[in-house]
């Protein structure tokens, strides 16, 4: 398949148009550029030694959009871009709106004008909210308990691509809702790359390891879970790439939706020491109140995923630290060499 990848320069796009360059499909990597650089994608066809082409422009201006795709041919489309800050989204709610709907609003419509009907969506395990039960199966309850504009945009876009489906049967859509993605290539040239301070544990842990941030503060300590600390389901972003793969060469019309998850929980403490020993560098912390919004546990049933993909992680939470560490040791300043 020929795919467009929009978002593709960024964490999950970059590993995601490795993996498919690498089972034979070609790629179009649709940026803004606003959370990545051009030299992810640079490196993507190094490590591959295929071509990526790249259009840069901004998804949700519909006419510039229009402009930059006129002429580019493409038969499936993995809808990777958008804002992603949870606390951002908190701040500037009209922008995160404004940006990851008018998206998907263009993209829709888009394909709807080319008759490309293949369609592939990065939704979160955020649209499940407060979890009633652990492990979360796609049954559990979404859009109840969110406490973001962030979280409400994803449910939202579900929303959109089940109603754009009913209008138009031919749409096959695929909704992934992701868990807690970590980790790099193992070749260390590709990583995830926040700018600023980073929101996320595993991206933190890493500056902290390589001397960059001093310590790490620990969101509370007094949670219902093993050590007190908040449980999350972490899948080594190979891993999760490789599950975008096998949904796009299985969709069909029809909206389905599957949790990528590893269906194992960690702790934070866990993988504060996992992290230590992948990289032998010690990660300082200190225990401070919870983080507003978050909760105790959230750990993925991958089962339907597993079963109806013919798909599940292969790789350890020690092989994510192992890989995060590669990238971040050799990366130190991301791609801003
Ligand atoms: P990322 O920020 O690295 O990638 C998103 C990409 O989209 C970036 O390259 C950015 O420049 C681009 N982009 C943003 N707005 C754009 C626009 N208007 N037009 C064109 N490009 C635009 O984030 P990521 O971690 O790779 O996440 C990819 C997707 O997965 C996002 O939709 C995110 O919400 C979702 N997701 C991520 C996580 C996570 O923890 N990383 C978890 C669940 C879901
Ligand atoms: N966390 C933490 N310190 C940090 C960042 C995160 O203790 O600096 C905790 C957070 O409370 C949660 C877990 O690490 O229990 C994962 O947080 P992250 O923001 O990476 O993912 P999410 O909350 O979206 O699942």
């Amino acid at each position: 398949m020929r795919v467009l990848l929009t978002g593709g320069a960024g964490y999950i796009g970059s590993h995601t148009a490795l993996v498919l360059l690498e089972r034979g499909h070609e790629v179009v990597v649709l940026d803004d550029f606003s959370n990545s650089s051009r030299e992810a994608a640079r490196r993507v066809a190094e490590l591959s030694g295929r071509e990526v082409p790249v259009i840069e422009a901004d998804l949700a201006d519909r006419a510039a959009a229009t402009a930059a795709l006129d002429g580019v041919d493409f038969d499936a489309v993995i809808h990777f871009a958008g804002l992603k800050s949870v606390g951002e989204s908190v701040a500037e709610p009209t922008r995160y709106y404004r940006v990851n709907i008018d998206s998907t609003l263009t993209l829709l419509d888009l394909m709807r004008e080319r008759g490309v009907t293949n369609l592939v969506f990065s939704s979160s395990a955020t649209v499940y909210g407060d979890p009633q039960y652990v492990p979360q199966d796609e049954a559990h309850r979404t859009g109840v308990g969110l406490t973001n504009p962030y979280g409400w945009s994803k449910f939202m876009i579900e929303q959109i691509i089940r109603d754009t489906f009913t209008s138009w049967p031919e749409l096959g859509a695929v909704v992934l809702r992701y868990f807690n993605p970590v980790g790099a290539h193992p070749s260390g040239r590709i990583g995830e790359d926040p700018t600023g301070i980073p929101n996320n544990l595993m991206p933190f842990i890493a500056q902290v390891a390589v001397g960059k941030r001093e310590r790490l503060s620990v969101f509370g300590d007094a949670y219902p879970t093993v050590d007190g600390t908040g449980v999350r389901d972490y899948i080594h972003v190979m891993d999760l790439a490789e599950g975008h793969v096998a949904a796009l060469e299985r969709i069909a019309p029809g909206v389905k939706t599957y949790n990528l998850g590893s269906g194992t929980g960690s702790s934070v403490l866990e993988v504060v020491r996992a992290f230590e020993e992948a990289s032998g560098c010690p990660v300082p912390y200190t225990v401070v109140p919870p983080r507003p919004g978050d909760v105790a546990e959230v750990v993925a049933n991958p089962s339907k995923a597993n079963a109806e993909l013919d798909w599940s992680t292969t790789r350890s939470l020690a092989e994510s630290c192992r890989d995060s560490w590669a990238w971040q040791s050799a990366n130190p300043d991301g791609y801003r060499a």
